[in-house]
């Protein structure tokens, strides 16, 4: 198990200081331990210079290498996600540049993208459709904005679509939402996401079976828990859906029972029944669960909810720094439930245990990835396995009260 993180042997709080020579007092005169220390203001300048540097870097590796063509359109591993970064980047900056540059990658996945079965924003032509509305909004180009929805409307869910987050009806979902949120509310009518949702709730009623948990779901034969493919990312969408009372009191019900069934370490299966408490993922395990309970806490009012994320949050602290760099089963990606976690409650100790990941990165992954000790994962510069996803990072700790996991918080 151990071989899956590095043991996290940073101190549970560091005080910030102008005098570098006062980190000495703190035990240590690590280039790590210098860095927690310097003042906030002095650590957002570093994680904006890196940021931009490296989103520099995600460009030229996965697009102008690639000779501005698009071979894998998603923004899981694919364009999409350098594209995704660079609204990022432009919503930090207010650099027009990646705007336009944002702009022309997401027209070489609305290209790479006609005909795909995949629906979703993650992994499927909505995230195209989707992202290409919100940049033409941004850039005033009309005609492109009512191009790109068109195009989404286009969108038919096939038969038999699984109703997970990456490749299901819950990916689409969040996509409407995402619309509807940076485009104007109603640009997807609420009448028509209800409706999916229901599908949803049919379809984890009837695998329920009357169970204990009163809504389930599989993915290829496996009833997951955990964000990517289960049941923490299907009820994270349905939570921003127009639910009726008796939907809601399921979705609360399923999460409840989740909480109930975790391990006595604190951490999530990533399946039903499976009982090895391995990952601490985003896509399954803690990490995945934290960020929607932590919604849960906000949409219903319920201490419970709360109580489970902050639990969660410390499996993450604990197990979670990874020997791997992306957002999806990376250390960019756990040290995102402390961003949610600072967002929600207001409580420093997230927002420096947020920071303590991030200068981790910072300070030690270029060196680690160089001695083979950390994964720089399968697609290096892509948004969810690889350093795209560093670079999102290092971007949201910029501005921390306004972050969001990317394509997961809205
Ligand atoms: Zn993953």
């Amino acid at each position: 198990m151990a071989d899956r993180f590095f043991p996290n042997d940073m101190p549970n709080s560091v005080p910030e200081t102008d005098d570098p020579s006062a980190a000495g007092a703190v035990g240590s005169s690590s280039s790590l331990l210098k860095l927690l220390s310097l003042p906030y203001s002095k650590t957002a300048e570093r994680f904006l210079r890196a940021g931009l540097d490296l989103k520099e870097k995600v460009v030229k590796e996965t697009w102008v290498r690639a000779g501005r063509r698009v071979k894998d359109f998603s923004l899981y591993t694919g364009a999409l996600g350098t594209a995704f970064l660079l609204l990022k980047s432009y919503q930090v900056t207010g650099d027009r540049r990646d705007l336009t540059l944002c702009n022309e990658i997401v027209r070489g996945c609305d290209s790479a993208s006609q005909g795909s079965k995949y629906v979703t924003f993650i992994c499927g032509r909505a995230g195209v459709c989707a992202l290409g509305a919100v940049v033409a909004k941004h850039t005033g180009d009309e005609a492109l904005l009512n191009h790109y929805l068109k195009a989404f409307q286009e969108i038919n869910l096939p038969p038999g679509v699984p109703n997970e987050l990456l490749y299901g009806r819950a990916g689409y979902l969040w996509a409407c939402s995402f619309l509807n949120k940076h485009v104007g509310d109603g640009t997807i009518p609420s009448t028509h996401m209800i409706e999916i949702a229901k599908e949803i709730i049919t379809d984890g009623r009837k695998l329920s079976n009357k169970g204990s948990c009163p809504l389930m779901y599989e993915w290829h034969g496996t009833k997951y828990w955990g964000a990517a493919h289960g049941l923490a990312g299907i009820m994270h969408v349905l939570m921003d859906m127009d639910l009726k009372p008796e939907e809601c009191e399921f979705v609360k019900g399923t999460l409840a029972y989740m909480i109930q069934n975790c391990f006595r370490s604190g951490n999530y299966p990533s399946s039903e029944g499976k009982d090895t408490d391995r990952l601490v993922h985003w896509c399954h395990g803690a990490p995945g669960l934290a960020l929607t309970f932590n919604k849960a806490a906000l949409v219903f009012k319920d201490e419970q909810f709360l109580r489970a994320a902050t639990d969660a949050a410390e499996v993450v602290w604990n197990r979670g720094l990874l020997k791997r760099v992306g957002v999806c089963h990376g250390v960019s990606g756990n040290a995102h439930v402390f961003l949610s976690l600072y967002r929600s409650t207001g409580n420093v100790e997230y927002l420096y245990r947020a920071k303590a990941f991030t200068c981790f990165l910072l300070d030690k992954a270029n060196q680690l990835i160089a001695e083979g000790k950390m994964h720089s994962g399968d697609r290096p510069y892509s948004l969810f396995e690889g350093q795209a996803g560093m670079a999102y990072l290092f971007l949201n700790m910029v501005k921390p009260s306004e972050s969001l996991f990317p394509a997961y918080e809205l």
